[in-house]
């Protein structure tokens, strides 16, 4: 229902407060999911080969690859040091877009879960309606490209 979405029409503040928070995955809830694009965006980066940076970082479950986990890490990303992300400018588009996923946007989820886990939310500068609607549209094509390029075997 509309009215359970959260009102984005006079805009909402963020920035973010590098807590490292939504760097730590909770199992598959807080996996980092990649694209093609994140893929070959990382693979330019590290100048390695599509197939060498998924064999280095990366790791599937249900078919879905996303960022490696390491044990030894405890759910933090491999990227992530000294709660600052390693890899900013060639973030995946799942960390580019958060807090701004079609998922948070319903207000039980913002007020209860997103608002109050996330820091950086309420502080900093406005982000206009306009941009959320854009990091919305760029988190659904991101959701549908991942969902498209399911893959099985690691190649
Ligand atoms: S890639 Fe960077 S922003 Fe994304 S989860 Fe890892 S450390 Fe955080």
């Amino acid at each position: 229902m509309q009215d359970d979405l959260v009102n984005v029409k006079s805009g909402i503040r963020f920035e973010c407060q590098a807590s490292g928070k939504c760097c730590v995955s909770r199992n598959s809830y807080g996996f980092v999911y990649l694209s093609n694009i994140d893929l070959k965006r990382f693979s330019k980066y590290f100048k390695l080969s599509l197939k060498a940076f998924k064999k280095k970082y990366c790791q599937i479950t249900d078919g879905f690859i996303h960022l490696a986990e390491r044990e030894e890490l405890k759910g933090n990303c491999i990227f992530l040091k000294d709660k600052m992300c390693t890899v900013y400018k060639n973030r995946p588009s799942q960390c580019r877009t958060w807090p701004f996923w079609n998922d948070n946007m319903n207000t039980k989820v913002w007020n209860k879960d997103i608002s109050v886990n996330c820091p950086g939310i309420g502080k900093g500068k406005l982000i206009s309606q306009k941009k959320i609607n854009k990091l919305l549209k760029e988190d659904l094509d991101n959701e549908k490209s991942i969902l498209k390029n399911r893959i099985t075997p690691l190649k």
